[in-house]
């Protein structure tokens, strides 16, 4: 146990007798595969033991795509009257039997947890550790949503406030105040391709338990598992008008459903730039002043003090940056190690990232599967392009296993590269990309530069200095921060998400405030 107050917050040196040659880190073959999942969410599958894993693989087979037809944008006005006129009906449900609806789908979802792991793997190339956290994570969101909408939505009374104490009141006495939320109408709810059916699952069922309805567009990439998910959702008891699944392009039918007028609010979790689209495209609408709430991306960086444990540095560094193929809104981008154990973490993060197996994801023991697309392949391979000539390669296949995993097509093998100046990592790279900078000095200036490039969603401190943790963490403009382990996988109720700045607008989801911004507020004072 260290003393901060010993330590002050001088760089302290730790021996690097720690250090192993690599590949040093005993990590399992299936590093991301079973065991990540299950500690990440409480699953209690293991897909190590036979009868966990058996009906997972077996529903691979039985187990087909819906195939989604496009919809037509002459179709979503329709589409939108059929919608309000279902929330006049669902916005009259009491909350407690919206509740139950929504509670009655988290218990038909993880009965039918291999129907959609096998989905994820197929459509989304999740590997299985992945696709079980996903759906643990779609039913969490049903079931959390369903209690926080009836722990907010009972009608607070808001007496005259007396402080005895200070000696002063405020408000009137005769009359009685009460407060309550109601929902605002229909939402448009857009949802990636990255956690299509998590990101998907939690958005409509923050809508539908407020009391709203929802026109739901998925990406492109993904409707496959939307349409599973809406089916369940209908079956479970949600009127199919009061949630309709719109398929198609952003360009098109995304944009068709913001422009489309009555639109109550709309939820998105995509990129920066499509979230500023939305927001200017509802600025210009005549009417109602509409909400959007927004997550994005981030350039998510991970801050390493020379007190850090390199191993585990290395376990949460392999975890956040690569886990999922590096597509995660909150993946670590950009790692900032102290010079003094840099060449150590470095030589045991090359030892470790040899391990992991990048392959077929329907592969059990495959760590990082394909990117999702052709168009987000050719995207990070001019990355890492241009990554090559422009700094240190630390971490890159040999041309020979490169060609060893063509016939699986989009599949990016664990990248890392060394680079100046944190100022320099200007994009935020959607795959298995690491950029790495080493610093001297004040671990403040270092946060200061992780602000200054403009988005705020995870933050990674490896550090056993206490107090510095926690200074470097009130510092630092950012939505969710990991001391001392990886930084991805939030858990719904427990580590509510979302960032700031160019991350995204809040409230954070699977948070206690994230349904307040789908509902009105409403104050009645009756005169006594
Ligand atoms: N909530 C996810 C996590 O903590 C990331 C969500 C996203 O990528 O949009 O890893």
């Amino acid at each position: 146990q260290l003393a901060d107050e010993s330590v002050g917050m001088q760089e302290l040196l730790i021996s690097p007798l720690r250090l192993e040659p690599h590949p040093s880190l005993p990590l399992p073959a299936d590093l991301f595969g079973s065991h990540a999942g299950a500690r990440a969410n409480s699953t209690g599958l293991d897909l190590t033991v036979p009868a966990h894993r058996e009906p997972l693989l077996a529903a691979l087979n039985t187990t087909p795509v819906p195939v989604v037809p496009e919809a037509d944008v002459k179709t979503i006005p329709g589409a939108y009257a059929a919608c309000a006129s279902s929330y006049q009906i669902w916005s009259k449900v009491p909350v407690e039997d919206r509740a139950v609806v929504l509670r009655r789908a988290a218990d038909a979802l993880q009965a039918a947890m291999p129907q959609f792991c096998a989905l994820l793997v197929k459509e989304a190339f999740k590997t299985w550790g992945d696709a079980v956290s996903e759906v643990r994570e779609a039913v969490d969101f049903l079931r959390y949503y369903a209690d926080e909408a009836q722990r907010i939505m009972q009608p607070i009374s808001c007496p005259v406030v007396a402080n005895a104490q200070m000696g002063y009141q405020y408000g009137v006495t005769g009359e009685t105040n009460t407060l309550r939320l109601t929902a605002r109408g229909v939402w448009v709810c857009i949802s990636p391709w990255n956690f299509p059916l998590a990101i998907f699952m939690g958005q409509v069922a923050a809508a539908l338990a407020t009391g709203n309805t929802v026109l739901a567009k998925p990406a492109e990439q993904t409707p496959g598992v939307a349409r599973a998910a809406v089916d369940l959702m209908v079956a479970a008891g949600v009127p199919a008008d009061a949630l309709q699944l719109l398929h198609g392009a952003g360009e098109t039918v995304g944009a068709a459903l913001v422009a489309q007028p009555g639109v109550a609010g709309v939820v998105f979790t995509g990129s920066t730039q499509v979230a500023k689209i939305i927001q200017r495209a509802l600025a210009a609408k005549d009417g109602p002043i509409v909400p959007l709430i927004a997550e994005t991306g981030g350039i998510n960086a991970m801050l390493v003090d020379s007190s850090a444990l390199p191993e585990q540095v290395v376990d949460a560094v392999v975890q956040s940056a690569f886990r999922s193929a590096g597509q995660r809104c909150s993946a670590l981008r950009l790692l900032v190690v102290h010079s003094a154990i840099a060449d150590g973490v470095i030589e045991m993060l090359q030892g470790a990232a040899e391990l992991l197996l990048a392959g077929n994801t329907a592969d059990l023991a495959t760590d990082l599967g394909p990117v999702i697309d052709h168009e987000a392949f050719d995207n990070i391979q001019r990355h890492i392009a241009r990554l090559k000539k422009e700094s240190k390669v630390l971490l890159a296949p040999a041309e020979s296993a490169q060609a060893a995993t063509k016939p699986i097509a989009n599949l990016i093998a664990p990248h890392a590269f060394e680079v100046d100046h944190i100022a320099n990592v200007k994009a935020e790279i959607f795959g298995p990309v690491l950029q790495v900078v080493r610093w001297d000095g004040n671990p403040e200036d270092v946060i200061a530069q992780i602000n200054a490039l403009g988005y705020g969603l995870t933050l990674g401190i490896q550090t056993r200095i206490d107090s510095r943790a926690q200074a470097l963490a009130a510092a630092a403009h950012v939505g969710n921060i990991y001391i001392n382990r990886n930084m991805i996988g939030a858990v719904v109720g427990v580590q509510p998400f979302g960032g700031e700045g160019l991350s995204g607008t809040g409230p954070k989801a699977g948070g206690p405030h994230y349904l307040y911004r789908f509902c009105a507020e409403q104050t009645v004072t009756v005169n006594t």
